[in-house]
């Protein structure tokens, strides 16, 4: 092999977060009417399936400023009622991550476990190494790891872990 055919050979595609992180939007005038559109703007970028939209658009979303969090799911523990979310963080990466929260809602205690044990066997995997490269959060316990993967990979997390996220895949 010579020095120009190498210099030919082609490189292996460089590695990117699939979902990053959108910046946070101070001049947001987003109001619960207008949310909608930030809704539709995830369906489409997370490739949400058509099957399951009408249950996140029932979901109840409230625009509430100055929120303590980016978003947040009441009531505590069961997060079954409604999503609040701080307008300078209403964009499709923040709804993501609460609607997984959402979905995790509908896993069972073995189904948590197993999405553990399911976690270790892809860890290898080139884009869920990158994440936890980058991400500290994830670390934080379960749920937020579990909703991570789904905020950054979205539908280019490895196959096994769609299994975790009913009404998500
Ligand atoms: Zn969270």
């Amino acid at each position: 092999m010579c020095w120009l055919s190498n210099l030919f050979k082609p490189k292996p595609p460089i590695l990117t977060i699939p979902h990053p992180e959108e910046s946070r939007n101070f001049q947001s005038n987003i109001d619960d009417l207008s949310f909608f559109l930030i809704l539709e703007e995830w369906f489409g970028k997370w490739k949400v399936p058509l099957s399951y939209q009408y249950f996140w658009r029932a979901r109840p979303i409230v625009i509430v400023p100055g929120l303590a969090y980016q978003g947040a799911n009441y009531p505590a523990l069961t997060w079954t009622d409604r999503t609040e979310i701080d307008p300078t963080w209403a964009n499709p990466g923040v709804l993501a991550h609460e609607m997984a929260h959402v979905s995790y809602s509908f896993l069972t205690i073995t189904d948590v476990a197993q999405f553990n044990i399911t976690y270790q066997e892809v860890k290898s995997d080139a884009l869920v190494k990158l994440l936890e490269s980058q991400n500290q959060y994830m670390k934080t316990n379960t749920t937020e790891l579990h909703a991570e993967i789904y905020r950054y990979l979205g539908e280019k997390m490895p196959d096994k872990l769609k299994a975790f996220y009913p009404k998500l895949f």
